[in-house]
């Protein structure tokens, strides 16, 4: 079978590549071009996740998985959230976008920041075979244009701190901090990262709709 990951973002596909292999057997993965982009103007992470999904499993005609994710962090109201990837700006790195963080919570006391990710996987309604799909889980999907959509999010609870620590990961994981491990996503393997975070946890709802 054919899996599109529909994204530019390094770190996410890596992650996603890992998470992947102990949900779907013999994937061949279909290449993703530079070229392809998706305008992220939803509100929500749901909305840009399905309009990502939609439009890419239309253009490659292949299952797809697709997250859309950010940070919200409680003193900011849950900003960054769905503009996590632009906070600073347009084109801002994630460098960027990590200063204007720390900026933005000088002398704050409350550092309580979460992960969210919305995950969709769609399905084209002629591949619904390959991955034998039974009738239950085919009603936890939303059918558009002879697409099924799975949907799932994933939640993950941690800290934003002054320094960044640790040269793993991306985007914020420097800075956000998990009081359990004292460690930074930056500080530890994408496997043990995994184990918690807002994209597996999201991935593992779409295993459940899957398997139903
Ligand atoms: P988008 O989903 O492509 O709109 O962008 C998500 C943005 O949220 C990324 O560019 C990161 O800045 C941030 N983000 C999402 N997931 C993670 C994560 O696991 N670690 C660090 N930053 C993340």
């Amino acid at each position: 079978m054919k899996l599109l990951i529909a994204t530019h973002n390094k770190g996410k596909k890596r992650e996603f590549l890992e998470m992947l292999s102990s949900l779907f057997l013999n994937i061949e993965i279909q290449e993703y071009p530079r070229s392809f982009e998706v305008v992220e103007d939803a509100e929500t992470f749901r909305g840009n996740a399905l309009k990502k999904a939609r439009e890419a499993t239309k253009a490659f005609q292949c299952v797809t998985i697709v997250d859309d994710s950010g940070l919200e962090v409680q003193a900011l109201d849950n900003a960054p959230g769905v503009f996590s990837a632009r906070f600073a700006g347009e084109d801002a790195t994630d460098e960027d976008n990590n200063k204007k963080l720390i900026s933005s919570l000088r002398n704050e006391k409350n550092r309580k920041a979460r992960y969210v990710a919305e995950v969709v996987l769609s399905v084209p309604i002629a591949e619904a075979e390959a991955l034998n799909l039974s009738a239950n889980a085919k009603r936890n999907a939303l059918l558009e244009d002879e697409i099924l959509f799975f949907c799932a999010r994933g939640t993950c609870e941690g800290e934003i701190i002054e320094t960044p620590k640790g040269e793993g990961g991306f985007g914020y994981d420097p800075y956000f901090y998990i009081p359990e491990w004292d460690k930074t996503m930056a500080e530890v393997s994408t496997q043990k990262k995994a184990t918690i975070s807002h994209r597996s946890k999201a991935l593992e709802g779409i295993r459940t709709l899957l398997v139903d």
